[in-house]
Order: C-alpha cells, then sequence, then structure tokens
C-alpha cells in the first residue's frame, strides 16, 4: 500500500487552480515503487492560450512597477514559499525519487535564488552617451522583454526553473511554466504557493503537458518573447529552430560529459570524496556530474581504491520513508537501462568493473529505478561511458602521463558544461583551467552552482548562460533613447 496520499495537483493559471478544459490528465509515478503517487492535467490548446494571456495581462502591471517594488513582493513570495518546504519537498521526493532531505533543501535553495535575483533587478543600470552635438541627449536603458516560456527537466525540478523564474520576475518578466511530464507536481505546487505568498495573479502560471506539443506551442506562441530551457542537447536544438523562425529570444542549458582531472599531487581524499559527491550524487542525474576520470598514473590506483570504500559506504533506499538516505531511486526506468547499457558497453570493450554494475539486491529495491554508484576503470575514449551522457551513477577511469594528454582526453567531446580538475600546483591549475573547453572549472572542489557564477554551456552544452548577475539581462532588451532639444 502507498503510504503517501496521492496528490492531484491542478494548472496553475492566472492565480487560479483548475482542470484542463477537457478534463484530460495524466498520471505521474513513483520511481520507489511504480505506483501511482498523483496526477496532473493534461493541458489543452485552449489552456496553453489562456496561460499565455494571463502572463500577457500582468505584464502590464508587473512590469511596470519599479523593481524596488518587486523585490518586496518577490520576497514575501518566498517567505510564504519557505514555510511549505516541507510539502513541496514531499512532492519532488515522490515524483523524483530524490531523498526528502535533499529535496527538502531544492526548495529553499529555489527560494534563495529568486531572492537574489529580486535584489539583482535593483542593480540593474543602463548608461548615458556623450553626443556628437551638445544639443543632443543619449541613455540607454533596458525594459523586460515580455512573457516568457520556461520549459524545465526532471532531475532538480524545482531548482532549474528558479535559475529562469528568478532572473525573469526581477526583471519585469511574467511566464508560464512548462514542466516536464516525469515531476510535474513539485513545479507546478511551487508557482501556485508563489502566487499564494502574494506574486500578483497571473505572473507565474504553470501548465502540464507533453514537451512535443505543448511544449513546441509554448515556444510558437506570438505572445511569448523568450523561451529558457533546462534539458538534452537534441531537444535544445529543435526548440532553438522553432525559436528561430519567429526571431525569439532564447537560452538553453543542455546536456554534459564532465571530465575530472586528478594530478598526481592532488588531495586524493578531498579528489575521492568529490567523485562520489559530484559523480553519484541524485543518482548521477546530472548535467554536471563527473562522468568521467583521468588520473595521473602514478596515483590512479590510490584514488580509485579510495573511491570504491566510499561508493560501497553509500546508503540506498525510498527517500521518503528515509530522508537522511544518500541516494533514493533513479527517476525513471530509462535511466537505469541507459546505465545497464553504458556499463555493458565499457566492459565488453575491456573495462574493469571494480564496484557495482546493477541494481542492489534485496525485496525493497525491487520494484523501484535502483541502480548502485559504479565505478570502471582501464576505459578507454570509444565507450560510452566516456563519451555520451549517462545521466546515471557510473564513473569512467582511465589513466594519463601528461598533463597535455589528459587536456586533450577531456575535451575530446562535443559538450563543455564543467570540468573539474584536482591540483595543489597554482601553474597546473592556471594551465588546465584555460585549457578546458568548458563554461564552468571547478579546481578542488565541487560546489558547481551558485548565484554569483554564471552557467553557460560551450559546444553542445548550451546557447546563452544562466545564474550570476548577467542572467538578468537574458530578460531585458536595451533601448537607446536619443533626444534633439530644441
Ligand atoms: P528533455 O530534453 O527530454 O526535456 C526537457 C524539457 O523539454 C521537458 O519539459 C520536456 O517536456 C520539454 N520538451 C521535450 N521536447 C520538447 C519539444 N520538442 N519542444 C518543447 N519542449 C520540449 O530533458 P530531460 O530528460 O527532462 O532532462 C535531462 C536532460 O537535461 C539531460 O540531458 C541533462 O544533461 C539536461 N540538463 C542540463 C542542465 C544544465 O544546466 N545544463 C541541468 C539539468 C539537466
Amino acid at each position: 500500500m502507498n503510504a503517501h496520499p496521492p496528490a492531484h495537483l491542478e494548472l496553475h493559471i492566472s492565480g487560479q487552480n483548475r482542470p484542463a478544459t477537457d478534463g484530460a490528465r495524466q498520471e505521474v509515478h513513483s520511481p520507489a515503487t511504480g505506483e501511482v503517487v498523483g496526477s496532473v492535467p493534461r493541458a489543452t490548446s485552449a489552456d496553453l492560450e489562456a496561460a499565455v494571456q494571463a502572463a500577457h495581462t500582468a505584464f502590464q502591471s508587473w512590469s511596470a512597477l519599479t523593481s524596488y517594488e518587486r523585490e518586496k513582493i518577490i520576497r514575501r513570495a518566498t517567505a510564504h514559499v519557505r514555510t511549505q518546504a516541507d510539502y513541496l519537498g514531499r512532492l519532488m521526493a515522490l515524483e523524483q525519487g530524490k531523498p526528502l532531505a535533499q529535496s527538502r533543501s531544492e526548495i529553499g535553495g529555489a527560494c534563495d535564488t529568486l531572492d537574489y535575483y529580486a535584489a539583482e533587478g535593483v542593480r540593474v543600470e543602463g548608461w548615458t552617451n556623450p553626443t556628437e552635438d551638445r544639443n543632443y541627449r543619449s541613455w540607454v536603458q533596458y525594459q523586460p522583454v515580455g512573457v516568457c516560456g520556461l520549459i524545465t527537466p526532471w532531475n532538480y525540478p524545482v531548482s532549474l526553473l528558479s535559475w529562469k523564474l528568478g532572473p525573469a520576475l526581477a526583471a519585469g518578466c511574467t511566464v508560464v511554466v512548462k514542466p516536464t511530464s516525469v515531476t510535474p507536481l513539485s513545479p507546478l505546487a511551487f508557482c501556485a504557493a508563489l502566487t499564494a505568498g502574494g506574486l500578483p495573479a497571473g505572473v507565474a502560471n504553470a501548465i502540464t503537458g507533453s514537451g512535443s506539443v505543448l511544449g513546441e506551442a509554448l515556444i510558437q506562441h506570438r505572445l511569448v518573447a523568450k523561451i529558457a530551457m533546462t534539458g538534452s542537447s537534441d531537444t535544445g536544438r529543435r526548440i532553438l529552430g522553432l525559436a528561430a523562425a519567429q526571431l525569439k529570444k532564447v537560452s538553453l542549458e543542455l546536456g554534459g560529459q564532465c571530465p575530472a582531472i586528478v594530478c598526481a599531487d592532488a588531495d586524493l581524499d578531498l579528489a575521492a570524496r568529490m567523485i562520489i559527491y559530484k559523480g553519484f550524487r541524485n543518482c548521477g542525474q546530472s548535467c554536471s556530474s563527473i562522468n568521467r576520470v583521468y588520473a595521473h598514473t602514478s596515483i590512479h590506483d590510490a584514488l580509485v581504491e579510495r573511491v570504491r570504500v566510499l561508493a560501497e559506504k553509500m546508503s540506498i533506499g525510498d527517500g521518503l520513508t528515509d530522508p537522511q538516505v544518500d541516494l533514493g531511486p533513479m527517476a525513471t526506468a530509462d535511466g537505469v537501462q541507459t546505465s545497464l547499457a553504458h556499463v555493458h558497453d565499457a566492459v565488453s570493450l575491456g573495462a574493469t568493473l571494480i564496484t557495482g554494475g546493477a541494481a542492489p539486491a534485496g525485496e525493497a529495491f525491487a520494484r523501484g529505478h535502483y541502480f548502485r554508484p559504479t565505478v570502471l576503470t582501464q576505459c578507454t575514449p570509444e565507450m560510452k561511458v566516456m563519451r555520451d551522457e549517462t545521466f546515471g551513477p557510473v564513473v569512467g577511469f582511465q589513466t594519463f602521463d601528461t598533463t597535455e594528454s589528459a587536456i586533450a582526453l577531456a575535451n575530446d567531446t562535443a559538450y563543455g558544461l564543467v570540468a573539474y580538475v584536482f591540483t595543489q600546483d597554482f601553474n597546473a591549475t592556471v594551465r588546465l583551467s584555460e585549457a578546458l573547453e568548458a563554461g564552468t572549472v571547478c579546481v578542488n572542489h565541487g560546489a558547481v552552482n551558485t548565484n554569483y557564477g554564471p552557467y553557460a554551456g560551450w559546444k553542445d552544452s548550451g546557447y546563452g548562460l544562466e545564474l550570476s548577475r548577467r542572467a538578468v539581462f537574458e530578460y531585458l532588451k536595451p533601448k537607446h533613447i536619443k533626444v534633439a532639444l530644441r
């Protein structure tokens, strides 16, 4: 029997929670048990139209507020959402599988991001220009782009929404959110909680339905001025093509295949802890997960042994019944299949399986999408685990002898999201971090995403940027005003 009452949520349009116009619904399943744990409406084109119109109407008054006024309203709304962190975190744990402690903390982090941007909105500055004639006056100011469509994935359902929602709201934009069908509950409830906390009706609307139908209709709606999306690179390409037809502003955070280079002089305990943290947290379902490790030949075996010991200590279970467990189930059965396929591919091409490689044994894991933290060694570049996005708890190891060869191996990928370096040498820090083709380089840590640092995927990993004070400008357009005085 399911210990958690099912969550049947509604669309959030113009401050109201309401069903789809035709009453259609889609189920949400627990990754821990496979049971139905909730449902959401399958929005129709009429619902999409209502959501965009609500955002369009609200834009008139929301954009007319000063950024100081918006900051107060956003902060009041997030203060209310923080009181709902347990409820929202439970929804996330229920649908995504992330342990409850981590889900709750994702809600708090998302509120922090909204607050950060509420304060950033106040700091948007234009400029004045010296002119060619003393009777001209010239200045540049920024104005919000309008209604934004925010399309989000399932791995960090609320956090990745906040990276878009924060700058959008602070800039004076209104939004229509379209979360993924895998984890629609927590983002839907998050938007409704913001409205309950005083965000004016119509500022944050949320509708649920399929990406290829509802998502594409949202992108192509003539009143939607900007699209921000996090998801796979293939979906990003499709979205960019659709938006290009209408010359819309677009920002995309896409896939990753992130390398870690561990130098001969690295602090191996630290490197091992970070490989565990960034390789396996959220079951490796993170765009910034460490997927492949290049370890200097002299320390490779010592590092692998440390990682093996820590990986085997990780606790796995249903993160709703045991909130402090390290790993819950993966979000989808597909994720388990891809992880298994990548392990089999690597082993068939000569890799050695050090630990993991399968679901944990036992009745408790029989129905959920569980997969043990997996370490492979003797990997080579042609193996999927070193090349494709596994999006699972699988890390491949390969040795290197020279810094140049480590850089070449790390950069030999279509992706360019995050790269990790472990060294205590300043010269190696600078040389490696400058040579690595990634929008973010982390040296001796795994704290990738911070509100103040831009997150801009290079190569197939993104288009535009999120996070940092610059992200507000993704939701603003500049206007040059030039006046001739009499
Ligand atoms: P996905 O691309 O399948 O879906 C992402 C979102 O796009 C969903 O809401 C989906 O419904 C929607 N969508 C799908 N097809 C669409 C279409 N044709 N038009 C409009 N919308 C469409 O990705 P996912 O499986 O939900 O998420 C996992 C992916 O996200 C991984 O590739 C991962 O690396 C990436 N990701 C990137 C970052 C980052 O910041 N770079 C962060 C987290 C996840």
